[in-house]
């Protein structure tokens, strides 16, 4: 069957996730047959270059041998056995290996990231209960976040076109100013911005502290406000004031933990050590769903009682999943005996060199990198230009979803650099193409996260 007829079944039948769908009657879906490292292939045969592993989930490109092979094993021993009650030895080995790497100590599974957010939210606010302090029941959390799309996580993110809808079933949290580097005024370092904004956050927590159970934040980088960098500076005031004024710090590293920012977690950077930890996206390499929130000992320990109520009473039916933390654990194996941290951070400046063209194009802004993400801001007046973009890189055969007026890479870590002097070149070629051209498609600039 050739990619139309799939396109057009998918249309029929499938209700596709963050989609105003009627955009697809101009907008073509992409049926995709095979994968194979960083390409995806469609029905007629046409490769694309994953530039963004598959929303930033393929830490390795797709059909990773050793990640299937972890899966396979496992699947002629044990694909699932429910967590409550039971356990199993990949979700053993896996919560031992992610607290050696983090120091914290207890590990609680979910399925997406989403439910890491709720996971994490619901377990600060339970701590302060148990623990005598049932007014601290308030989030803060930072301008432009994002944190997932469930009802208690849509509260903590700061993304109106996906929030304002639902206002109404939201609970209202705190929010206090993204650190933001882009924000520096002439003279400003990152630093200066950094510490800004955690001038702004003190202010908050001293007048509000005594009602707020957690900060959360996306360590480094806010990825969904469009690549937001921030100096680690921002990091260690912020574990500074969560100290001082007794307030949780939750780290989402969903999108930049597994070596995404050049260290492990993006945390480390800062030298801190958060007291909940999300974790999800590239956990699997992107071969099945999984979520895990760490947090330290004695907070577990704040939950250890006689009273059956004081206990963590969340659950999912996947929890812990056999098959997902085989190949979680396959991940782990990767990064240790292929010493992926030390090859990534020489290939970032290898191909930070290959996109000199793009940060010196008249129409790039705020070129920027952390690891292996890349970002930078398009000046055009085309409010269509996330759309224009990605039917242009489409065309190329390369998959790039603008975010707005950024354009970022958030490849595979097995690209080549060959791979990438392609995806630069096309980026390149393609936005000529699209600034020269007028507005094709009416939208609005948010439509493709
Ligand atoms: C993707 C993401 C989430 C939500 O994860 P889902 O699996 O899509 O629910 C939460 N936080 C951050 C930082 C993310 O990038």
């Amino acid at each position: 069957m050739s990619n139309h007829a799939w396109l057009e079944r998918s249309r029929a039948a499938v209700w596709h996730p963050c989609t105003q769908m009627k955009r697809h009657e101009s907008l073509p879906i992409v049926p995709i047959a095979s994968a194979d490292g960083v390409w995806l292939t469609d029905f007629d045969g046409k490769r694309y270059l994953d530039g963004v592993s598959s929303w930033w989930v393929n830490l390795f490109g797709h059909g990773h041998p050793r990640i299937k092979q972890a899966i396979r094993d496992q699947l002629d021993r044990l694909e699932h056995v429910m967590l409550a009650g039971f356990t199993h030895r990949p979700v053993v080995e896996l919560s031992e290996r992610l607290a050696k790497l983090s120091g914290l100590g207890h590990a609680f599974y979910g399925s997406d990231g989403a439910s890491a957010t709720e996971i994490a939210l619901k377990m600060s606010f339970h701590y302060w209960k148990n623990s005598g302090q049932p007014g601290k029941t308030r989030f803060v959390s930072l301008e432009n976040s994002y944190h997932g799309e469930t009802v208690g996580a849509l509260a903590v993110t700061d993304v109106p076109l996906f929030s304002s809808t639902y206002a109404d079933l939201l609970k209202p949290g705190l929010r206090a100013p993204s650190p933001d580097a882009r924000q520096a005024a002439a003279g400003e370092t990152a630093a200066d911005v950094a510490r800004r904004a955690a001038q702004s956050l003190e202010n908050l927590l001293a007048k509000h502290g005594a009602e707020i159970a957690a900060v959360i934040v996306e360590p480094l980088v806010q990825g969904a406000a469009g690549m937001a960098m921030h100096d680690p500076i921002y990091l260690s005031e912020l574990r500074r004031l969560c100290d001082h004024y007794q307030v949780h710090l939750i780290a989402d590293e969903i999108a930049v933990g597994f070596g995404r920012t050049g260290s492990f977690f993006a945390y480390q950077q800062a030298g801190i050590v958060p007291d909940f930890l999300c974790l999800s996206k590239g956990i699997t390499g992107g071969f099945l769903p999984l979520s895990c929130v760490l947090t330290r000992d004695d907070i577990y320990q704040a939950f250890y009682h006689d009273d059956v109520a004081r206990g963590f009473l969340h659950s999912h039916s996947y929890t812990g999943n056999a098959l997902a933390c085989a190949a979680a654990l396959a991940v782990l194996d990767i990064f240790e005996q292929e010493n992926v941290l030390e090859a990534n951070r020489a290939k970032a400046e290898d191909f930070t060199r290959l996109m000199a063209p793009l940060r010196q194009h008249p129409a790039v802004r705020h070129f920027r990198q952390r690891g292996m993400i890349w970002a930078f801001d398009v000046d055009t007046p085309r409010a269509d230009f996330a759309l224009a973009y990605f039917s242009a890189m489409l065309k190329r055969g390369c998959l790039l979803r603008p975010i707005g007026k950024t354009v970022y890479f958030m490849p595979p870590y097995i690209l080549s650099r060959d791979e990438m002097a392609g995806l630069v070149e096309a980026s390149l070629d393609a936005l000529d193409e699209v600034l020269a051209s007028g507005q094709s498609l009416t939208g609005d600039p948010t439509a493709l996260p």
